[in-house]
């Protein structure tokens, strides 16, 4: 073969063409570098932050790359969903709530698959039936997962938003027809592999899998939807991997892996927290009735009150307390009171640490960012449940604040809990143990807590916050003498 001599100006514009492509692959060698040392810094709560930034400055560079692309026609319609998606985004992310955070999630989950899932249809209508098989099983992929994905969050974004019934809707064979929808599903995506122009079968596939998201959500119970969001999440992920397969994007193909990856191994650690296998998570329609020892054990017992005053003396001069929070401190947003109570023991002498269950509150971690939002120093937390327990064994007091299921000694008592093999805390060891809840309502699992009724433990009836509040003043006016 004989190589042509290249005009000055064809020369010059494949120079320029190369340095882009090589500009553009080493944004995307640093997007994905910078990915994976943000995952690696969120492993440690005191560098999540930077954890954040590590990985936002990656996305940064990811749009930059994919800005440089040589294939883009116009800027204008990508100028349009930026400042929409700004728009939207930025309000939105500045003005939730933390424990609004879960449903947050799930809806910007929804938003990534739907992406993901438009370009896999945009991409197999460009491409016809004339695409290699590798393309089209990665754009089958794609829209599979994308679609399932989209209305799967959009499920549970509903779900713990309240929009629709956190318990588990169920109907007879319901697991029995998912299975089918998939299994069809998964013919269509071997026709389309083998026969890429059966678009009859490409379209059916993507109609199933709208279709499957919203089935399988609805059998899961409200509580288990972040297991359900973190899922989602890792579908989300290897959407977005196929999609770099298809249409060879390096950097996609890298964060969707991680994405994916990442999702599933989160699900699979919170099912395990929680002692449930992750098939009851995804198909046991946990909570949609009450069970064995939902409470209905002999007759009623009665718990012991305590008045703010008498446990403000208790608190003021115990020489070492363990704060176990929960849930309940996370809808009452007390954890800015709960840091000046935690000062103010230390002012007195007092040692004060924090027991954090893993899945205490209704998202990993959502006790951690809480409280390191209020400035409350990592060193003072105790994440691992051994060790709590070791130091709840000489703890004068023990301050459960808004948490439940995460303190039921039924959890290793009673065989016939649901909540039995999960690891808690023990804060009966302690010498003396206050809980502040509103009332008598039931933690996450529905089921009553024996805690409560325990010789030295002592209720404290009310709202988080305001409970944490009227300690405060009660152990400041100690001081002052009244
Ligand atoms: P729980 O849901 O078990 O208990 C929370 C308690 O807080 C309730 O008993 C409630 O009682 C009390 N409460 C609610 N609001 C207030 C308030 N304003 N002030 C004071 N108390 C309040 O929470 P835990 O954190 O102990 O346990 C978490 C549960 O969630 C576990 O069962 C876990 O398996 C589950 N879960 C966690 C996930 C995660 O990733 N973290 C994911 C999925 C499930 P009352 O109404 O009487 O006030």
């Amino acid at each position: 073969m004989i190589a042509l001599p290249l005009s000055v100006e064809a020369a010059a514009a494949a120079a320029a063409l190369g340095v882009r492509d090589w500009v553009i692959q080493l944004a995307y060698l640093a997007a994905s570098a910078l990915f994976i040392l943000g995952l690696r810094s969120l492993t440690k709560p005191a560098d999540a932050r930077l954890g954040m930034q590590q990985a936002a400055a990656g996305m940064l560079f990811a749009v930059i790359g994919t800005l440089l692309d040589a294939n883009i026609v116009t800027y204008q319609w990508i100028l349009v969903g930026l400042v929409l998606g700004t728009a939207l985004g930025y309000p939105m992310a500045m003005k939730i709530e933390m424990t609004s955070m879960p449903q947050f999630i799930a809806f910007s989950h929804a938003f990534g698959a739907l992406a993901a899932t438009l370009v896999g249809i945009v991409e197999y209508r460009h491409l016809g039936g004339a695409m290699p098989t590798g393309v089209a099983a990665a754009l089958s992929f794609e829209v599979l997962f994308g679609a399932l994905t989209v209305t799967g969050s959009l499920m549970a974004f509903g779900k713990l938003q309240e929009l629709i019934t956190g318990r588990p809707i169920t109907f007879q064979g319901q697991n029995a027809v998912n299975f089918l929808m998939m299994a069809v599903a998964v013919v269509c995506f071997v026709m389309v592999v083998v026969n890429p122009a059966n678009t009859a079968a490409f379209y059916t596939m993507v109609a199933l899998a709208f279709l499957l998201g919203v089935t399988m959500v609805l059998p899961i119970g409200g509580g288990d939807m972040p297991v359900v969001v973190s899922l989602l999440n890792s579908y989300a992920g290897l959407a977005a991997s196929a999609t770099g397969f298809a249409i060879g994007n390096n950097v996609l193909i890298i964060a969707g892996a991680l994405e994916g990856a990442g999702g599933f191994i989160l699900s699979i650690l919170m099912s395990k927290a929680m002692n449930r296998s992750f098939a009851n998570v995804l198909f046991g329609a946990f909570g949609s009735a009450p069970t064995a020892s939902s409470g209905a054990k002999g007759p009623a017992k009665e718990s012991k009150t305590i008045s703010t005053e008498d446990a403000a003396m208790q608190v003021a001069y115990a020489g070492s307390v363990v704060i176990v929070p929960g849930y309940g401190m996370a809808v009452a947003q007390a954890q800015h009171t709960c840091r000046e109570l935690h000062e103010l023991i230390q002012k007195k002498g007092g040692d004060v640490k924090y027991a954090i269950h893993p899945v205490a509150g209704r998202m990993p971690g959502h006790l951690n960012v809480i409280l390191s939002e209020a400035g409350i120093d990592y060193g003072a937390l105790l994440t691992d449940v051994d060790d709590a327990n070791r130091v709840l064994q000489t703890a004068d007091v023990a301050i459960i604040i808004g948490a439940n299921d995460i303190v039921n000694p039924d959890a290793e008592e009673d065989k016939a809990s649901p909540l039995y093999g999960m690891p808690i805390f023990r804060p009966w060891t302690a010498k003396t143990v206050f809980v502040i809840k509103r009332g008598k309502g039931t933690g996450f699992s529905g089921v009553e807590n024996p805690l409560f009724f325990r010789d030295n433990t002592l209720m404290l009836y009310g709202d988080a916050k305001g409970v944490l509040g009227n300690l405060i003043k009660e152990i400041k006016a100690l001081d002052e003498g009244h």
